[in-house]
């Protein structure tokens, strides 16, 4: 496998630059602990500088200006670059936030399939005439924002940086994006791409920076017209705050606690297998995880008992030798999900399999099932972000759908029956942006993807999204 790069610029109007301070940061593996590499720092200066480049591409409107068609090309040629960069992509991802190899992969062609998508769309964008009787002319336009700044998290850093960037370049905005601090080295394979492409300069900034400095830089700017989040609600609240300030329209992507719903005639084999891979792929690090199950009471001991079956079946190991179970991002959240799971073995709950840290050097954490949980308890009403599943019994529907519903996210949930009418009545009165029904996790870049209640509003992935990025300008003409 070839060496990671050892150092990582920021990437401003076009050009790799080191941060005006020198300063750099230390991005390390979670599997081992050791030093991957290390990227500029970005601070406000920085930010400044990468949104001056971004405004001067809006005011250049080069992509604007451009035929609809070499906009389509365009992004069709960031898509072949950046799967052709399979190769090289995959193992800096595993190294810098510890997903497994075949994840990585897959994160990389999902990537490509944003840039494909969105170009099969950008020609296909136009407004409407409408008529307003003799006299009168009047059409509708879709036009850019301006400036997108976009805050990505670190768990799926690179698929999450393009699902907000392609569809931003195909509505002709100019983008900064502020990487995430654990793991923003994948992210400048986009830069790379975008170079290979010919994407015009400006239109892309790649900017690393702590939350709480470039963050709050770029999200406070006055250059920003438009802002993408994903991330915690906590922080989401305090960009919302920011953007409130100005007035700046935002897309906001936070956090879940989702409930998948099992009735006792549910396939139990295959519904076991999927509430495995819901809450213990990438270590439980999955905005839209299976965290809660919700269990029909008849079948309750006997899923639960396949679950762990499933999950002891499970390897635990580096992404680098492609284990399923690999560890999660940093010595701090793993702390933080052991004390979740003190709590609630000291509130009652019971630890089937898991329930502390796996014994081995690493961030790794056992795969962990909780019995005898209340919804009252944290581990039902937090989002641990872990591999940490909290299961509860139910006995009518109405009562699985309080438990579901009850509480302030509003992400994914799921469905696990034979009965589609059944399927259907649940899944139409789940609080949530996303149900899935015997699958977690099925859909592809074509679904629409987020929230309801404080797990954000706006969307992202599919057509939906398009409309995110363009607003409607309407142009009225008496002749
Ligand atoms: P986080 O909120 O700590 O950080 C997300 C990003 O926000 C990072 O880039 C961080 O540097 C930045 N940030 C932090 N403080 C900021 C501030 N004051 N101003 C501007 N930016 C700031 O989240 P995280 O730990 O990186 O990611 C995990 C969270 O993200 C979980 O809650 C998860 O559910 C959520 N998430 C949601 C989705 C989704 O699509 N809904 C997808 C992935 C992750």
């Amino acid at each position: 496998m070839a060496e990671i790069q050892s150092f990582w610029q920021s990437y401003i109007d076009g050009k790799w630059v080191d941060a005006k301070s020198r300063k750099r940061l230390a991005i390390s593996d979670p599997a081992t602990g050791r030093q991957v590499a290390e990227v500029a720092l970005a601070g406000a200066e920085d930010v400044n500088a990468a949104v001056a480049a971004a405004r001067r591409a809006v005011a250049s409107r080069a992509l604007y200006d451009m035929k609809p068609e070499a906009r389509c090309r365009l992004l069709n040629t960031i898509a072949a670059a950046i799967r052709g960069m399979v190769d090289e992509i995959a193992p800096v991802m595993t190294a810098e936030n510890g997903k497994n190899l075949d994840f990585s992969r897959d994160e990389v062609e999902s990537t490509a399939r944003y840039f494909e998508y969105y170009a099969g769309m950008a020609d296909k964008m136009h407004g409407r005439s409408i008529p307003l009787g003799g006299g009168y002319v009047d059409y509708t336009q879709l036009v850019p924002y301006g400036v997108s700044a976009q805050i990505v998290p670190w768990n799926f850093p690179l698929e999450i940086a393009a699902r907000s960037l392609a569809p931003a370049l195909g509505g002709a905005n100019a983008v900064v994006i502020k990487s995430p601090e654990l793991s923003p080295l994948s992210i400048c394979f986009l830069a790379k791409a975008a170079e290979r492409a010919g994407l015009p300069k400006g239109y892309l900034n790649i900017v690393c920076g702590l939350g709480e400095d470039a963050g709050e830089a770029l999200t406070g700017h006055p250059g920003v017209d438009h802002i993408v989040f994903t991330g915690s609600v906590a922080t989401g609240i305090r960009i919302l705050r920011k953007a409130a300030e100005r007035a700046v329209p935002s897309v906001m992507e936070m956090g879940g606690k989702s409930a998948g719903i099992v009735y006792a005639d549910a396939d139990l084999d295959a519904t076991a297998k999927s509430a495995a891979i819901a809450i213990f792929a990438h270590a439980g690090q999955v905005c839209s995880a299976g965290s809660r199950l919700i269990v029909h009471r008849g079948v309750h001991d006997d899923l639960v008992d396949r679950i762990a079956k499933v999950a002891k079946g499970f390897t635990m190991g580096p992404g680098v030798e492609n284990h399923f179970l690999t560890p999660v991002i940093s010595e701090k959240q793993l702390e933080k999900i052991e004390g979740y799971c003190r709590s609630g073995v000291q509130a009652g709950a019971k630890a089937v399999i898991g329930g502390k840290r796996a014994n081995r050097p690493g961030c790794f954490m056992e795969p962990t099932i909780f019995t005898g949980v209340t919804p009252d308890m944290l581990i039902a009403k937090e989002e641990i972000f872990g591999p940490v599943l909290a299961v509860m019994p139910f006995d009518e529907p109405d009562e699985a759908l309080a438990i579901a519903n009850g509480t302030e996210y509003g992400l994914a949930a799921g469905v696990y029956t034979r009965d589609l009418g059944r399927a259907h009545w649940t899944a139409d009165r789940l609080e949530a942006g996303i149900v899935f029904v015997n699958q977690w996790f099925a859909g592809g870049n074509e679904v629409p993807f987020g929230g309801v209640k404080r797990s954000g509003f706006g969307r992202e992935k599919g057509v939906e999204a398009m409309g995110n990025y363009v607003q409607v300008r309407n142009i009225a003409i008496r002749i």
